[in-house]
Formats: structure tokens, C-alpha cells, sequence
């Protein structure tokens, strides 16, 4: 089940591993190999016949919008998942907890939001990972098992590198902010209209002043898909329903 402390570093051994068998592969019989070298793919959602979603929030804790989305999601006793930044964590930290409090998950969105993490150096990734989780933990006492990168930029070398340190990538299957959806009512049509059982639903709520749109979405969001007969799951509660942990 889920880790309850960031999982050990091996990243870098697990990488030159798997640059040997790369390598090493015409002396392996192929079906070896491959399972050798396979990796989970990023999870932009979970296959399930049950009318479940999951709200995730990336770029916080905002001092201004995070409290008041924590106030929209506690009138509504809808629990979603908050991708938050380390960096910011570290500046607002009771927002971080009052978000756990509310039975909230609190989960790994890097410690600084680099834009470019895919194409940096094995061991900064394993840096900005880790360095996320650990504080995680020490700020509401349990981190899982899961990470979003940046931008949801993803890749091999990314992906090896989450796996080898045990995380789950997840992505999502809805955006609800869109060039073509800047209110807060096109974002909740847009999302009325995407949505499908099993969905993992992306807004934010730091980083940019634009975040109201999504502060004010949520309330329509939830209310228009509760009618739809939808429920609102975590991440983790998602992956359990959905049978990838
Ligand atoms: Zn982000």
C-alpha cells in the first residue's frame, strides 16, 4: 500500500542499470528485456464504470485562493487532491495543513516547479522529487506514492527515473482552463462536457493571478457534475477504484 516516507534513492544506479541492458539488449532475449526496461505510463485517468472524479489543484498553496477554494470544497464536503509546489509550501505552511486537516491530499508537484525538469540531470530530478516528498511528510505527516511534473512534461528518461523511485506519474484527462474556456462558466461547460467516469480533472490555484477563474469554476464544477450524479474521489481513492495501487 501506500508509503507513509519518501521511497529510497536509487535512481541513479536504477538509470545506469538501464543504460547497460540498453545496451546489453541484443544478449538478452528480447521478452527479458523488455520487462526489464518497462515502465509505467503516466495515468491521465482510471477505466472504471463508476461515477467517481477527481478534482486536483496544481502551483499552490496561493495565500489568497487556496483558503478560499479550502472554503468552497468544505461547504461543498468535496475532498480533492492538491498538487503543491515545495517552494511554496515552505512559505504558507499552515495553509498546507489546514488543506490536509480538511482530509485533503497533499501531493508531489516538484520542491521549485522547474519548467524543464524532463531534460535536467538524473540526480536534480531525484533532488526535486524527493526533496518534495520529504517535506510533505514533514508537513502533514504521510506523502503517497505520486508525482506531477511540471507542465505535465513527460518522457523516458523522466518516466524511468519516477519509476526507479517508486512514484506513480499522474497526469489528467481534463483541463479545465483552455484558450477558448477564460470564464469561469466556459471552464465548467468544458468540463461538463469532457467529463466521463473515472476522470482526473486539472485546475490550478497558484502561481497566477488568472487563478480565480478556477476558484470560481469549482463551485460551478461540483455543482453541475454532483447533478450529473458524479462523486468527488482523491487521487488515491481514484487509483484504489481503479485498481493501479
Ligand atoms: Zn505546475
Amino acid at each position: 500500500m501506500f508509503r507513509s516516507k519518501p521511497p529510497t534513492t536509487h535512481a541513479r544506479r536504477a538509470c545506469a542499470v538501464a543504460a547497460f541492458l540498453a545496451v546489453a539488449g541484443v544478449l538478452l532475449p528480447s521478452r527479458l528485456h523488455k520487462a526489464l526496461l518497462e515502465v509505467t505510463p503516466p495515468i491521465c485517468h482510471v477505466a472504471t464504470r463508476q461515477k467517481v472524479v477527481a478534482l486536483t489543484y496544481d502551483d499552490g498553496p496561493q495565500p489568497v485562493y487556496t483558503p478560499e477554494l479550502l472554503r468552497i470544497l468544505r461547504r461543498y464536503r468535496v475532498k480533492a487532491t492538491f498538487f503543491m509546489i515545495g517552494a511554496r509550501m515552505a512559505r504558507w505552511p499552515e495553509i498546507v495543513k489546514e488543506a490536509a486537516r480538511d482530509g485533503h491530499v497533499i501531493a508531489n508537484h516538484t520542491y521549485s516547479h522547474p519548467n524543464n525538469l524532463a531534460s535536467m540531470r538524473t540526480y536534480r530530478i531525484v533532488h526535486e522529487i524527493n526533496a518534495e516528498q520529504r517535506l510533505i511528510v514533514r508537513l502533514v505527516g504521510r506523502a503517497y506514492p505520486i508525482f506531477r511534473p511540471p507542465k505535465g512534461l513527460v518522457g523516458r528518461h523522466l518516466d524511468h527515473i519516477a519509476h526507479a523511485e517508486g512514484y506513480s506519474v499522474v497526469l489528467w484527462s481534463v483541463s479545465a482552463y483552455h484558450h477558448e474556456a477564460r470564464t469561469p462558466e466556459l471552464m465548467m461547460r468544458r468540463v461538463i462536457d469532457q467529463a466521463h467516469p473515472g476522470a482526473i480533472i486539472l485546475m490550478h490555484d497558484g502561481r497566477y493571478q488568472m487563478r480565480w477563474r478556477d476558484v470560481r469554476a469549482t463551485p460551478l464544477i461540483i455543482e453541475a457534475l454532483s447533478k450529473r450524479g458524479y462523486r468527488f474521489v482523491t487521487i488515491p481513492e481514484l487509483l484504489e477504484i481503479g485498481g493501479s495501487m
